[in-house]
C-alpha cells in the first residue's frame, strides 16, 4: 500500500521558526558558500591564515599530558575523560577561569563557570532560565546580535531594544527605558550587550560608562548579559577598558564568553560565567548550577574532546588566549586599519555615505543613500562580487534599512581593496539610480 508522505503545516510549528530573525544566522553563514568567488564582507569569521590540522593533533596531545602530569589521570581515567559522556558543567573550567583571571582580571570560582556548544548555547540557557513568567522581557541594544534575538524568539521571550545612538548607548537611557518597560507592565531581567567592538556596530563602551551600567542595573535591579568575543582585538596598543565583570561586584553580570574567535569555531565551546546565588525551595545554589541543568537537558555536555582542543591550546599558551591570540590580533588590526584607509581614500567625500571608525573588532557599518535589502546583497553578488551584511538583520530602526555591515576578519589587505571597488562599483550605480 502506498502512503501519502506527511506534509507539516508551518502554522502548526513553534511560530519562531518563521521569524525572520532565525533565517539569519544560516543566511549570515551560507552566502558566502553560495558566492565563493565575490569578495565577502559578509561573516565575521575568524582568519583562517593560522589553521592547521597539525595543530589539532598537538593540542589533544598537550591536553592528555596535562591530565596526566598535572591531574594525576591514569590510563584509564585519560580515555574516560576523552571518549565518555562528561561532567555537565565542563571539563575545562579550571582552565577558562585561569585565562579569566591572567587576561580579564576576572577572578572567579571554577564552579561558577559553564562551559558550553558555543556562547549561543550560553545565551539560551541564561535567556531560558530568566523567563520564569509571561512579562519577563530582555532589554537589547539595538542594533542586536542575531543571536540574542533569536534564541529569544525560540523561547517567546519578548525583546526590549534600547536603540544606541551613532556613538553608543547612554546608561541614562537604559535606565529610562527599564522605567518604560515596567511602567508597561513587564518585567525586565537583563540587558544585553556586547561592550567591546559590538557585533554589529563596532561601539565601545569607555570605562566610566560601564561603571555607570553597573549602578544603573544595580539601582534598577537587572542583570547585565555581557557577550565579549571580540574585545582582545583592538587595533591600538596599551591598556584595554576593564570588562563588564571584572568591574562587577556585586554578581550583576552574567559573562558570556566565545573561543569561536580566540581559538576556533569548529571547536564550538563557549561557557557563561553565572557566579549569581541562587536562593529559594530547592536550597542555595549558583546560577551556573540551574543552567547546568538546562544544558543536561539540551546538549547533556559539551562535547569532551572539542574542550580537549581548545584545552589543549590554552594550555600550550599559558592559559592565555591573548598571547594565543598575538598574531591573530596583528591581522584583525591590519585588516580593519586597511578596511578603514579604503573606505576614507573611496567614499570620504561622498555624499549619503557615513562611517565611524571603530576602535578595533571585525566591523564597521556603513550608511548609504538607499536601501540595503538581503535582495540587494544576491545583486551585488552576481553583478559586482561583492558581499556584505544588511543592517536589517539586526536592528528594526528605520536607519538601519539603508545601512550595511562590513566585516575585514577573513580577508587580506588586497582582498579588502579589491572588494571596496566592487563596492564601490555597486554605490556608483546605486547613487546614479536610486531605487525607492
Ligand atoms: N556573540 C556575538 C556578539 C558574536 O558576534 C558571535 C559570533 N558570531 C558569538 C557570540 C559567537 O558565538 P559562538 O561562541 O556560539 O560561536
Amino acid at each position: 500500500m502506498t502512503r501519502t508522505a506527511v506534509a507539516l503545516d508551518r502554522a502548526d510549528l513553534h511560530a519562531s521558526l518563521a521569524d525572520p530573525a532565525l533565517l539569519s544566522m544560516t543566511f549570515l553563514n551560507e552566502i558566502a558558500g553560495r558566492f565563493p568567488e565575490a569578495v565577502s564582507f559578509a561573516p565575521g569569521r575568524p582568519t583562517e591564515d593560522f589553521f592547521d590540522p597539525s595543530d589539532l593533533h598537538r593540542h589533544l596531545d598537550t591536553y592528555i599530558r596535562h591530565l596526566t602530569a598535572d591531574k594525576g589521570y591514569d590510563a584509564a581515567g585519560v580515555r574516560r575523560e576523552l571518549f565518555q559522556y562528561g561532567r555537565t558543567k565542563g571539563v575545562v573550567h579550571e582552565l577558562i577561569a585561569r585565562h579569566l583571571e591572567r587576561d580579564e582580571g576576572i577572578v572567579c570560582d571554577p564552579e561558577a563557570v559553564l562551559v558550553t556548544v558555543g556562547a549561543q548555547e550560553a545565551l539560551w540557557l541564561v535567556l531560558r532560565a530568566l523567563k520564569a513568567g509571561p512579562r519577563d522581557v530582555v532589554l537589547a541594544l539595538d542594533p542586536t546580535y542575531v543571536g540574542l534575538t533569536g534564541a529569544a524568539r525560540l523561547l517567546d521571550l519578548p525583546v526590549r531594544s534600547v536603540p544606541e545612538g551613532p556613538r553608543g548607548v547612554r546608561p541614562e537611557q537604559v535606565r529610562e527605558r527599564i522605567r518604560e518597560v515596567r511602567a508597561a507592565g513587564e518585567r525586565p531581567r537583563a540587558l544585553y550587550l556586547v561592550p567591546d567592538f559590538s557585533n554589529p556596530s563596532g561601539h565601545s563602551l569607555d570605562t566610566g560608562t560601564r561603571r555607570e551600567l553597573l549602578e544603573v542595573a544595580e539601582q534598577e535591579d537587572v542583570l547585565l548579559l555581557e557577550d565579549n568575543p571580540y574585545g582582545y582585538f583592538r587595533v591600538a596598543d596599551g591598556s584595554r577598558p576593564p570588562t563588564l565583570k571584572a568591574l562587577d561586584t556585586g554578581q550583576r553580570v552574567v559573562y558570556l564568553g566565545s573561543l569561536s574567535k580566540t581559538c576556533f569555531p569548529g571547536a564550538r565551546v563557549g561557557f557563561a560565567v553565572a557566579d549569581q546565588r541562587v536562593t529559594g525551595a530547592g536550597g542555595p545554589a549558583l546560577l551556573a548550577d540551574e543552567l547546568a541543568r538546562a544544558k543536561s537537558m539540551l546538549t547533556v555536555n559539551t562535547p569532551p574532546v572539542a574542550q580537549a582542543l581548545v584545552g589543549g591550546m590554552l594550555l600550550e599558551h599559558g592559559g592565555s588566549l591573548l598571547e594565543a591570540n598575538r598574531r591573530q590580533i596583528d591581522v584583525y588590526r591590519r585588516n580593519l586599519r586597511a578596511l578603514l584607509q579604503g573606505l576614507q581614500r573611496r567614499f570620504a567625500r561622498m555624499p549619503g555615505i557615513r562611517w565611524i571608525a571603530p576602535e578595533g573588532g571585525f566591523f564597521v557599518v556603513l550608511d548609504v543613500p538607499f536601501p540595503v535589502t538581503d535582495a540587494l546583497v544576491e545583486e551585488a553578488a552576481v553583478r559586482h562580487g561583492v558581499l556584505f551584511t544588511p543592517m536589517r538583520h539586526f536592528s528594526d530602526q528605520e536607519r538601519a534599512g539603508r545601512q550595511l555591515r562590513l566585516s575585514c576578519s577573513s580577508l587580506d589587505p588586497a582582498r579588502i581593496e579589491d572588494g571596496l571597488d566592487r563596492l564601490a562599483a555597486l554605490i556608483d550605480e546605486r547613487g546614479a539610480a536610486p531605487h525607492a
